[in-house]
């Protein structure tokens, strides 16, 4: 693991600038020494993160890595998605408490927010002092989040909110709840401090996927929040589904990253397996199956790249996100599932990476949108006509 060199069958590398790989291979160096020897204790505990890892994941500049100003790297797309790729070349549960923390956590106060909200909140969680999460996701409805019961009432000169939201990453640790609520005028966005009364986090046990990754239950009973909490832009739910565009950009790059852990593992294990007086490598179905993963890698990084420039020039639509989501969490499941194959029995336990990749990426297909949301989003920009 230590040794990762990346995946690069056509070169891309040439296409990329000096500061774009030296934040690449900054984060990659980060992943190889301080997290990747503590993945298996951490997945080991069912629901933990290495917190203490926050303050140098901040150092590198990877909250809100793509925003300008208030203490935020402001790198551009492709750094920004090369930093997401190998984040979750360690895990998906790393590359997720950073989309969380950037792409729905302070993209949104960037862009909705006060300017008080940016004063107060941008530069905290830009620096690791603060952690957020964010709250759309009900146990009624995740596709369909239009349909939320979750309800922000006019209360004196403020509101109070009730309801509860369930799969929320970093719920129990965050110090801001970003909540997505119903009000008379449609749905609105809440900042809400984790330690007012009638907030209570709540963690979920027992997931097969995404173990090194805090995934919580939110109860909001009464909870009074002042007008000033309120993100003043945010208007509908096309502003959470903005946030979400942002952080299935990264998936769109994290899943490369997965990917390529498998690819890298399975060629170094196949090269040195004995089956049948030779290397398993040499084996005419093995070799197809290598085929088969560097392809779909190689022709998932020429997607990644060409969504990042359409980003940094601002042509970007969200149909071309979800075509990248779609594809690139696909192909790095199936890459996942070929390793674990190719692995046998050592397959199937943790001092292997493939099928931890391959239990994450089951949720990374669910979460931001499924596989089958993004088929029937492309599917109307196709056609005109929308199935969802
Ligand atoms: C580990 C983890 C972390 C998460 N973190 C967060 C978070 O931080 N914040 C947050 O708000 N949410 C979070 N989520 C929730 C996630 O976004 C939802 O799970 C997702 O939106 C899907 O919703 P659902 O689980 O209710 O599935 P459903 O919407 O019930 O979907 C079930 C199945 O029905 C299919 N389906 C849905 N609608 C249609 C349709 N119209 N036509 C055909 N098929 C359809 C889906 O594709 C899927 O196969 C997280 C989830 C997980 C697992």
């Amino acid at each position: 693991m230590a040794g990762f060199d990346g995946v690069d069958f056509l070169r891309l590398d040439a296409l990329l600038s000096d500061e774009e790989k030296l934040a690449r291979d900054s984060v990659r160096e980060f992943v190889s020494r301080e997290f990747l020897p503590r993945i298996q204790e951490f997945v080991r505990q069912d629901g933990a993160f290495p917190m203490d890892l926050v303050p140098q994941l901040a150092e590198l500049g990877l909250f809100g890595a793509n925003l300008h100003g208030y203490g935020c790297a402001g790198m551009n797309n492709v750094a920004y998605g090369l930093v997401m790729q190998e984040l979750e070349r360690g895990d998906s549960g790393l590359r997720s408490f950073a989309s969380v923390q950037g792409g729905l956590v302070m993209y949104p106060i960037r862009t909705y927010g006060s300017d008080e909200q940016k004063d107060r909140w941008l530069p905290e969680l830009a620096a690791g002092r603060a952690i957020g999460c964010f709250g759309l996701t009900e146990p009624d409805f995740g596709s369909h989040a239009g349909g939320m019961l979750c309800r922000a009432v006019r209360h004196g000169d403020g509101w109070l909110l009730n309801g509860t939201k369930r799969w929320i990453t970093n719920g129990s640790v965050a110090d801001v709840a970003l909540v997505w609520a119903r009000t008379d005028a449609g749905i609105r966005g809440f900042l809400v401090e984790t330690d007012r009364k009638g907030f209570e986090a709540r963690d979920m046990k027992g997931k097969f996927s995404l173990r090194a990754s805090i995934t919580s239950e939110l109860f909001l009973q009464d909870v009074e929040l002042p007008e000033a909490n309120r993100l003043p832009g945010a208007e509908g739910l096309k502003a959470p589904l903005s946030c979400l565009t942002q952080a299935r950009y990264g998936i769109a790059w994290g899943a490369i990253g997965a990917a390529m852990a498998c690819y890298d593992e399975v060629v170094r294990y196949t090269r040195d397996r004995m089956v049948q007086g030779g290397p398993l490598a040499g084996k005419q179905l093995t070799q197809e199956k290598l085929v088969f993963m560097l392809s779909e890698i190689t022709k998932a990084q020429l997607l990644a790249l060409r969504v990042a420039q359409l980003k940094d020039q601002g042509e970007l639509h969200h149909s071309m996100v979800s075509l990248a989501k779609r594809n690139n969490v696909d192909i790095a499941l199936s890459v996942a599932r070929l390793a674990r194959d190719l692995l046998g029995a050592n397959g199937i336990v943790d001092d292997y990476q493939a099928m931890r990749h391959m239990l994450n990426l089951e949720t990374v297909r669910t979460y931001e949108g499924t596989h089958d949301v993004h088929t029937l989003i492309l599917g109307k920009e196709i056609t005109g006509l929308s199935a969802l």
